[in-house]
């Protein structure tokens, strides 16, 4: 995931030097900042872009769903899921269906509206 991520930076920077990246991290998927971004570090060298140190800003992106019966829309904060229900959901995304269902009218027929993946979410060249 750090590899399309540090291949994107590349082409931005055209070149230049980035100064700093705002990365989103989906809720859903199980990725350590600090191995996150030693990787994209590591990755960056090799693909010939500089980047400032410590310029690399996570933030999280809140799991948001949306039943397709009733319309409702709810983030996973609202489903009182315990640890390891969290956990499951967290090494594969797909199973939130198993353990997830609309708050309104009970559906399990929902999409995945937010959360998931890594996207860039700002980038600075100097
Ligand atoms: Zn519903």
């Amino acid at each position: 995931m750090a590899e399309g991520v540090a291949r994107y930076l590349c082409s931005v920077a055209g070149g230049r030097k980035l100064k700093s990246v705002k990365i989103g991290l989906g809720e859903l998927q199980s990725i350590d900042e600090e191995v996150f971004r030693f990787a994209l570090a590591e990755l960056l060298r090799v693909e010939g872009c500089e980047l400032s140190e410590d310029s690399v800003v996570f933030v999280r992106k809140p799991a948001a769903f949306q039943c397709r019966k009733c319309g409702y829309s709810w983030t996973l904060n609202e489903v009182g899921l315990n640890d390891e229900e969290r956990e499951a959901i967290h090494f594969i995304p797909e199973v939130v269906h198993a353990y997830v269902s609309c708050p309104a009218c009970g559906s399990r027929d929902f999409d995945v509206v937010g959360g998931r993946g890594v996207e860039v979410v700002e980038v600075v060249v100097e």
